[in-house]
C-alpha cells in the first residue's frame, strides 16, 4: 500500500527522508518554506564566484556511503543511487591548523612538533574509532548488533563519561593539546561540561579517517540528495511555508495537503508551534550561534595559509562563559576556510569564509562591527598576513545569528536548547515518533541537536527504516 507522506523542511534530513521514502513506494511531498532545496546547507554567489554557506566538511563519509546503499536497496535496479546523486568526496590534506598562545600545530600533529609524541598516543588510542561511531550513528539504539561498537567506545572512556571529565584523566596529554581537542565540542554549540566523552575522540577519528568536502563545495550534498528525491517522484514544492500540522493535513499559506503521515525535518520547538502549543518560555540554556562572513579576495593569501584553520580564544574558559551569558566575548574560536581558485569551487579567484563562534543572541552583526574586525586583525596577525583578512573582501556576505533565528532556533542557536549529555544518542528526546502521535516522524537536527551531517543522515536511515517498518506494505 502507497502511503502519502508530507515532509516539512527540504533541509539535508527532509530531503534524505524524503528520498528514501520515495524510493520505497510512497506518495512523498516536501514543502519547504525557502527559495532553496538544503536549508543551513546553502550557495550563494559573490561577484561571479561560488561559496557554500552553512557547513564546510564532511565527516564519517561512511554515513553518506550508507545513504546511498539504502536507497539502492529500498528501489529496483538500474542506476545507482551515487550515479544518480553525482557526489564525489575528495579528502583534504589536514583536519585544519590550530594556532593557540602563540603555539601552531597541523592536526593530525606533525613529526618534531613538541605535542607530537602525546598526539601519536592519542590517534593511536582514538583515531581507530570512526567505524564503532559510524555504526553508532547509522543503527538503532535498541539494535543488538550496536552492543560491539558500544562495548569498544565505552571500554575507551571508562567511568570518565563527559569530555572535560575524560580529557582531565589524562596525564600524559599537554594542557594547550588537551585544550584544542576540548574546543571540538563547540562543533555541537556547547561547552566540553555539557558533552558526552565520545567529542574527546573527533579530533582523532577525524585526523585518521579525514576530513572531506564533495568537489563543487559542500552544497552538492543538498544537491544530490534533491536528484535523489525527485528521481524517486517526490514532489517539491519551494518557496511555501507551513502554518499548521495535525494528524491527516499540512497546511500551509497556499494550501492544504492531506497526509497518512508527517515527517518534520524542522528545528527545535518550530513544530510543537505548528501543532497549537502554546509558546514556550524561552530555554534557559542554548548552544552557540555563530557570525559568518564569507568573501571574494583581492589577492591570494600566502602558500602557508591551509584549507582550514582555526584560531582558538586565549582562555576558552572565558568564552564558553561568555557564550552561557549570551554576550560577545572578547576573543572567541574562529575558522577560516580559504579556497584558492580552482580549489573545490570552479572559481576564478580566491574566496574565503571567516566564521565566529558567537552568542546566541538574536542579532544582526556588519562587517564593521568591533567584535569581527577585532578578531579579524587577530586572526590576520597569527596567519602572517598584511591586511586584515575582511579589508581583503572585495564582496562579501554575512550571515549572524539574526539570520540562523530564521530556521527558528531561539537566538540563533545553532543546534537550539543543549541537551544534558546523557540524553545524546539513544535517549534523546524528541524521539523519532511517539506512540501519541503515530503518524507523526521527526528527523533533522531538532532530534539530533549538536550533530552535523552525518548524525543527520545517520538519523534519517534510522527514523526512516523504523517508519518504513510501521507502514503498512
Ligand atoms: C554555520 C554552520 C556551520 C556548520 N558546519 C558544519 C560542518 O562543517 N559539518 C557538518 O557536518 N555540519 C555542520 N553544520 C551542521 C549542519 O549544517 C546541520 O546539522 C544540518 O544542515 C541540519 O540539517 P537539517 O535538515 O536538520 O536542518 P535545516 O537545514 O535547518 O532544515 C530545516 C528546514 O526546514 C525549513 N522550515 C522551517 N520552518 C518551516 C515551515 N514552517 N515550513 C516549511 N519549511 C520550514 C527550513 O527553511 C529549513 O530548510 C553547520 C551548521 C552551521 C549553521
Amino acid at each position: 500500500m502507497t502511503a502519502r507522506i508530507v515532509v516539512i523542511g527540504a533541509g539535508l534530513g527532509g530531503l534524505a527522508a524524503s528520498a528514501l521514502l520515495a524510493r520505497a513506494g510512497h506518495q512523498v511531498t516536501v514543502i519547504e518554506r525557502q527559495d532553496w532545496v538544503g536549508g543551513k546547507s546553502r550557495r550563494i554567489e559573490l561577484a561571479g564566484q561560488r561559496i557554500d554557506t552553512g557547513p564546510s566538511m564532511v565527516t564519517f563519509p561512511d554515513v553518506w556511503r550508507q545513504v546511498l546503499a539504502a536507497y539502492d536497496a529500498l528501489g529496483p535496479t538500474g542506476e545507482s543511487a551515487a550515479d544518480i546523486a553525482g557526489v564525489t568526496l575528495e579528502r583534504l590534506p589536514e583536519v585544519g591548523r590550530y594556532y593557540y598562545r602563540g603555539s601552531q600545530a597541523n592536526l593530525p600533529v606533525e613529526a618534531g612538533h613538541h605535542w607530537h609524541d602525546a598526539w601519536k598516543r592519542f590517534e593511536a588510542e582514538h583515531g581507530t574509532l570512526g567505524p564503532a561511531i559510524t555504526d553508532l550513528l547509522v543503527s538503532d539504539p535498541w539494535d543488538p548488533k550496536v552492543l560491539p561498537a558500544l562495548g569498544r567506545l565505552l571500554s575507551r572512556y571508562g567511568t570518565r563519561l563527559t569530555t572535560e571529565a575524560f580529557l582531565k584523566g589524562l596525564p600524559w596529554m599537554p594542557q594547550y593539546l588537551k585544550d584544542v581537542v576540548a574546543i571540538h565540542t563547540l562543533n555541537a554549540g556547547v561547552a566540553p561540561s555539557q558533552t558526552l566523552a565520545l567529542y574527546a575522540s573527533m579530533a582523532a577519528v577525524m585526523a585518521t579517517d579525514g576530513v572531506w568536502v564533495p568537489q563543487g563545495g559542500v552544497y552538492e550534498i543538498p544537491l544530490g540528495l534533491e536528484k535523489l528525491a525527485r528521481h524517486a517522484g517526490v514532489d517539491i514544492h519551494l518557496s511555501e511555508r507551513v502554518v499548521s500540522v495535525s494528524k491527516g493535513s499540512v497546511v500551509t499559506e497556499r494550501a492544504t495537503y492531506d497526509a497518512d503521515y508527517v515527517v518534520s525535518a524542522l528545528d527545535g520547538g518550530i513544530l510543537e508551534g505548528l501543532m497549537g502549543a502554546p509558546a514556550k518560555k524561552a530555554p534557559k540554556r542554548l548552544s552557540c550561534s555563530g557570525v559568518a562572513v564569507f568573501g571574494v579576495l583581492d589577492e591570494d593569501l600566502p602558500e602557508h595559509v591551509v584549507t582550514h584553520s582555526v584560531m582558538m580564544p586565549d582562555r576558552p574558559a572565558d568564552l564558553f562563559g561568555a557564550l552561557g551569558k549570551r554576550v560577545v566575548p572578547q576573543q572567541t574560536m574562529a575558522f577560516l576556510n580559504y579556497y584558492r581558485p580552482g580549489q573545490i569551487y570552479p572559481n576564478t579567484r580566491s574566496v574565503a569564509a571567516f566564521l565566529l563562534t558567537a552568542p546566541p543572541n538574536g542579532l544582526p552583526f556588519g562587517i564593521d562591527d568591533e567584535f569581527v574586525q577585532s578578531e579579524s586583525r587577530r586572526f590576520s596577525e597569527v596567519l602572517g598576513l598584511t591586511r586584515p583578512i575582511t579589508e581583503m573582501m572585495t564582496d562579501h556576505m554575512i550571515l549572524d545569528p539574526e539570520y540562523f533565528q530564521g530556521f527558528g532556533a531561539v537566538g540563533g542557536a545553532l543546534y537550539g536548547e543543549p541537551a544534558p549529555w546523557w540524553r545524546s544518542g539513544p535517549l534523546h528526546k524528541p524521539g523519532y515518533n511517539s506512540p501519541r502521535n503515530p503518524w507523526l516522524w521527526r528527523v533533522g537536527s531538532s532530534v539530533h541537536p549538536g550533530g552535523g551531517i552525518p548524525a543527520v543522515l545517520g538519523g534519517v536511515l534510522i527514523s526512516t527504516r523504523r517508519m518504513l517498518a510501521h507502514l503498512p506494505a
